[in-house]
């Protein structure tokens, strides 16, 4: 017995940058193929000329591939199953149109814009649906062919016969559509262009999809495709139509809602995994309080049925603390090769930091930072000619025990007493020793005096990436704010 493999497909229409619904429907058929081990399939529906440009394309496998939803089969791949643009496959939906009027399943229509404009206004002030009536249904070969003579190109309506249409929906259970109220539709347009649902049928069919998992907004279209798959005797796939995804007020998730695109939240510093991770999850856990969950147990926990059914939220401000949680506990060379982009944007050029490795900074500011755009603002601790106490810290450097903080430190780093090796561990010892004060006393000084700012990354890292003579240029700068210290003064 030979085991059908399944065979799944994102099919997105090139026309803008990557959304993040429609990223959450790939995502799903990339967690079903490879749960299956099966095949995901990408194929760009480009058929809309004036809309789908290559740009769009680019960015859109770029977005895919930074999700980690690597294709089998698709552009820039191949496959056994191609072309895997639509626009290259024109002659393949004419072969299927010919075989459509052959047998009286599609026929030519004529009429105009303002025809069907006329129609449609008549309908909605009766207050029936706006359908197509069928007048060109009984035209005859020779009115057929005096329009043509005329100049007018048709476009191809299937004729949609009364009864119901059924199917099984693997998230929604028995689906039921009545025939009656869709009207004969276009399956291919005057330019000789197809329909989406016409070419979608063709190419499921043609590329053995064996589930058809989107979003439940192409419900009704499923039905206009369930008849086209018994017109052309092709047995449809299995369909599962999953719940659109929401904003924090359960309304369609859109623009107003802010960010909505996967450059959005690339540009914002958000790591891919918390992206996939909440879109598959839809921002719960796993259980157990467990947050960050790796690809592969995402792999075996995922369902269809539990993801689909109801409307998931999405919501940023959950991802940006998920986002902190990975960032927090991401391999240090990843993270510093996906800081790096944002350290340059955020205008500091990696040669600038000298002797500082990225791996240092990453390791110091992985606790600090919810996005990757945040390393911009500690980037300043790190350089010395942008060292700056901040009016915020200065007070934690004015009075008798900061000046004798920050002298104990000078005199520890200048001394033979603390060595290279542990610059902050030895210099907090010696100060404690020297002036008597309270641990967190001697680190507010110390902090402040150092970087600037009351708050910020670990002091410890923070010595171990300046060393010594950064740090003692910085209590320089430090005294002059002692200086009316009497401490400072005697
Ligand atoms: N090009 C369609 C879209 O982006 C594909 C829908 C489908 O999956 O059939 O909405």
């Amino acid at each position: 017995m030979t085991l059908h493999k399944t065979r799944v497909r994102f099919a997105p229409s090139p026309t803008g940058d990557l959304h993040i619904g429609n990223a959450r429907t790939a995502l799903f058929n990339w967690l079903f193929a490879r749960q299956q081990e099966g095949s995901f399939i990408l194929r760009i529906e480009n058929t809309d000329r004036e809309r789908a440009s290559l740009f769009f394309e680019r960015n859109l496998l770029d977005d895919l591939r930074w999700l980690s939803l690597e294709w089998d089969e698709g552009p820039e791949k191949g496959g056994g199953f191609g072309p895997y643009h639509q626009i290259e496959r024109l002659e393949i939906y004419n072969y299927y149109l010919k075989k459509l009027i052959d047998h009286h399943f599609v026929y030519p229509c004529y009429c105009t814009e303002e025809e069907l404009e006329d129609e449609r206004v008549q309908l909605l002030a009766m207050r029936m649906a706006p359908r197509y009536g069928g007048k060109c249904l009984h035209l005859t070969e020779g009115e057929k062919r005096k329009l043509e003579s005329e100049g007018k190109t048709p476009v191809y309506r299937f004729h949609v016969n009364p009864g119901s249409i059924e199917f099984n929906d693997l998230i929604r259970g028995p689906m039921k559509f009545e025939a009656d109220t869709l009207g004969d539709f276009i399956i291919v347009r005057s330019n000789g262009i197809p329909s989406y649902n016409f070419a979608v049928v063709i190419d499921d069919h043609l590329m053995a999809i064996t589930h058809v998992i989107r979003g439940e907004d192409h419900l009704s279209n499923t039905a206009l495709q369930m008849l086209l798959y018994n017109a052309l005797d092709f047995s449809p796939p299995v369909f599962a139509h999953h719940s659109l995804i929401l904003g924090k007020d359960r309304t369609k998730l859109s623009k107003r809602h802010g960010s909505v695109s996967v450059k959005d939240f690339r540009s914002k510093g958000i790591l891919p995994e918390a992206l996939f991770n909440h879109l598959s999850l839809s921002g719960g856990s796993i259980g157990e309080g467990r947050e960050v969950v790796s690809v592969d147990e995402i792999i075996e926990v995922f369902s269809l049925a539990k993801v689909g059914r109801s409307g998931a939220i999405f919501d940023e401000g959950k991802l940006r603390w998920l986002n902190a949680v990975y960032i927090r506990n991401c391999d240090t060379e990843r993270l510093s090769s996906a800081l790096l982009p944002f350290i340059r944007e955020a205008g500091y050029e990696p040669e600038q930091l000298g002797q500082m490795s990225i791996k240092k900074i990453a390791e110091a500011l992985r606790d600090n930072l919810v996005t990757l755009t945040d390393v911009g603002e500690y980037m300043d601790i790190f350089l010395d000619e942008r060292y700056r106490l901040s009016k915020e810290a200065a007070p934690a450097l004015k009075g008798d025990a900061a000046a004798r903080v920050i002298i104990s430190l000078r005199e520890a780093l200048s001394g033979e007493s603390v060595t290279g090796e542990n610059l902050y561990a030895d210099a907090l010892k010696t100060i404690q020793a020297k002036t008597g004060l309270k641990t967190k006393e001697v680190l507010m000084t110390i902090r402040a005096a150092i970087t600037g700012r009351n708050s910020g990354p670990e002091l410890e890292k923070i010595f171990n990436i300046l060393g010594r003579e950064s740090v003692l240029k910085r209590l320089e700068v430090a005294m002059r704010e002692t200086i009316d210290s009497p401490y400072v003064t005697d």
